[in-house]
């Protein structure tokens, strides 16, 4: 737990200079180190009394336990504690450019390459944490941080970071509901769940990141679809709709097929992830480049893939209430994305033309 320093607290040391990012357990704030006049980013947790704070401060132990056991280039990092009379100060390294989610909603979505750009270093970062026995637990846009405009990225947000044993798991209901694997949603269903919640995780950031909205999103219920957010995630029920997805190349979807895998045991690894087609070959995807195309996609089965589900969504969206959003309209007629943060992205037709031509054909694109 941190060290206590009398006489020598945080504001002796640092000067707050406005606030960076607000969670449920701490607000964060940009702050100068008086003596080198270097920036850090500070969690704070303001210490209270009554119902819940003894969870709370478990998980604050938690999470410095895990801040300082891990030393990766893709894991934020911990520099200093300061357990004071009224806080717990945690500084951190600064993220400048702040949050993927804030870049995505900017940009709508990223292309193949910036997003492979992405997830290589996501994937490294994961890689480490699993190998020590870590699951981050809560994998969201919003917990991947920028350092720069070159797309260097950092997980952070270690709040709900499990170290769990080899042999060991954990059952606790934790995450974030549209990023929350299918395993954590079977009730009273005490089974095993462990590393693979983060591939799970994992992989709606990257659906979402190539096209823009969520592939589970309790916006989507239908008639044709009547199934809640939670019944989509247990059935792995998600699609490719057109025209979305016709520019984004079969390796990345079948990188996300598996990803979204219902079934643990067949479920990618975090070092699969890494040595799959899309991660490795720069040259793979059809929108990227179509050189060595053929080679480099003779080892996947793209037979196998679930079959087309046809999608009923974007009619069935209407009069979306939005708390915190940020709206984006790219210039060829994209649907505006709409970022709550509490729910996840979803499309606004409030400002969006009704799409006759976006509606997808179906089998139009076979996936
Ligand atoms: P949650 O409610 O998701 O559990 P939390 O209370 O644990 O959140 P964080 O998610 O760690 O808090 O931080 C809240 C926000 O502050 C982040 O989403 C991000 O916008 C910002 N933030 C956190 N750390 C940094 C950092 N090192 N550099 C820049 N911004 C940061």
């Amino acid at each position: 737990y941190p060290r206590k320093r009398d006489g020598n607290g945080f504001m002796q040391q640092y000067k707050i200079n406005g606030q960076l990012g607000k969670g449920h357990f701490a607000t964060v704030y940009m702050a100068t180190e008086k003596a080198s006049g270097t920036s850090f980013a500070v969690k704070k947790f303001e210490k209270r009394s009554g119902p819940g704070e003894r969870s709370r401060v478990d998980g604050l132990q938690q999470e410095i336990a895990v801040l300082m056991s891990v030393g990766h280039p893709n894991m934020l990092c911990l520099k200093d504690t300061f357990d004071e009379k009224d806080a717990v100060y945690l500084v951190l390294e600064l993220a400048p450019e702040g949050e993927l989610f804030n870049w995505i909603v900017t940009k709508s979505k990223l292309s193949e390459v910036e997003t492979r750009k992405v997830f290589i270093q996501l994937f490294q970062g994961v890689k480490y944490l699993h190998e020590r026995n870590i699951v981050h637990r809560d994998i969201k846009p919003e917990n991947i941080l920028l350092m720069d405009k070159a797309l260097k990225v950092k997980i952070a947000d270690f709040g709900l970071a499990k170290i769990i044993g080899e042999e060991s798991f954990t059952t606790t209901l934790c995450g974030t509901p549209s990023y929350v694997a299918p395993e954590i949603l079977e009730q009273g269903n005490r089974r095993r769940y462990t590393r693979a919640v983060d591939v799970w995780s994992l992989g709606v950031v990257l659906y979402i990141c190539l096209c823009g909205f969520p592939p589970f999103s309790d916006e989507l219920y239908s008639q044709e679809n009547p199934y809640t957010l939670s019944q989509q995630i247990k059935m792995g029920r998600f699609d490719y709709p057109s025209p979305y997805w016709d520019s984004v190349g079969d390796p990345a979807l079948d990188l996300i097929d598996r990803m979204l895998t219902v079934d643990v045991e067949k479920r990618i690894t975090i070092d699969e992830c890494l040595e799959h087609p899309w991660t490795t070959n720069q040259h793979l995807s059809v929108t990227d480049s179509t050189d060595g195309l053929t080679g480099a996609l003779a080892g996947l089965d793209f037979s196998k893939r679930k079959p087309v589900r046809e999608r009923t969504l974007l009619s069935s969206i209407n009069d979306v209430k939005v708390e915190r959003t940020v709206a984006t309209q790219a210039p060829d007629q994209q649907p505006v994305t709409v970022w709550d943060k509490n729910r996840g992205p979803h499309f606004d037709h409030t400002e969006t033309t009704e799409p006759q031509a976006q509606e997808p054909q179906n089998g139009q694109k076979g996936k």
